[in-house]
C-alpha cells in the first residue's frame, strides 16, 4: 500500500488501509496489490472518495474535510461518525471498487453491483456501535428485502435509500460474505439490461 500526500497522517492512513483489506478479505473480496492512496483537495463535484482504475489509485480528503461534511449534514445516514471511523469507512468503499476490478459485468457498467458491494462493506465493518443505526434500520425493513431497492436507478435518485436497502439485503442472507464472493464472481448482479 502506498499513501500519497498525507504528510504526518500516512503511516496512520497505511494502517488503516491494511485493516480495511484484511476486513475486505474475510469478506471474499480480495484488493489487489499495490493500491496507492492519495490524500488531495482536488476532487471533482462533491465527491468524498474516487477510485481510479487505470492507475490503482484511491483518493480521498484531508480529514478535515470529512469532519466539516459530517458537521454540515448531521442527518445524514453517517451523520452520526466521528471523522476518522467515516474516512475510514470511505476508504474501505474505495478499496471495494479496487477489489472489484475484475468483477464480470455483462452490461456497459454495473454501477449499482458495485455500489452495493461497496456501501455494504463500508457499513458492515463499521465498529459495532457505530453500526448499530443501520441495523437498526435494517431490522425494520421487510423479509425478504425489496430486491429492486438496489438498482442504478434508486441509486441515482435516492442514494440514501439504495444504501439502506443494499444493508438490508445484505444482512437478510443467511452468509453475507457468501452473498460478496458471488458478487465478486459475477453470479450475482444487481443491475439491469438496458431497455
Ligand atoms: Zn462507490
Amino acid at each position: 500500500m502506498i499513501v500519497l500526500g498525507a504528510d504526518e497522517s500516512a503511516e496512520e492512513i497505511c494502517e488503516a488501509a491494511s485493516e480495511a483489506k484484511e476486513q475486505l478479505a474475510s469478506c471474499n473480496l480480495s484488493v489487489p496489490d499495490p493500491v496507492t492512496v492519495e490524500i488531495t483537495n482536488s476532487m471533482p463535484g462533491n465527491c468524498l472518495g474516487l477510485y481510479h482504475c487505470d492507475d490503482n489509485l484511491v483518493q480521498l480528503l484531508p480529514i478535515e474535510a470529512y469532519a466539516t461534511h459530517l458537521a454540515s449534514s448531521p442527518d445524514s445516514l453517517f451523520g452520526h461518525l466521528e471523522p476518522e471511523v467515516f474516512f475510514e469507512s470511505v476508504l474501505r468503499h474505495e478499496l471495494v471498487h479496487a477489489s472489484l476490478e475484475t468483477m464480470p459485468c455483462p452490461y456497459e457498467a454495473c454501477p449499482a453491483t458495485k455500489e452495493f458491494a461497496a456501501y455494504t462493506m463500508q457499513v458492515w465493518f463499521l465498529p459495532v456501535a457505530d453500526r448499530a443505526p443501520f441495523d437498526r434500520r435494517a431490522s425494520e425493513v421487510e423479509r425478504p428485502a425489496f430486491r429492486d431497492g438496489v438498482s442504478a436507478m434508486a441509486l441515482m435518485m435516492v442514494p440514501e435509500l439504495f444504501i439502506a436497502n443494499a444493508y438490508a439485503y445484505l444482512t437478510q442472507q443467511d452468509d453475507p460474505c457468501r452473498l460478496m464472493s458471488k458478487v465478486a464472481d459475477g453470479e450475482i448482479i444487481f443491475d439491469l439490461p438496458p431497455r
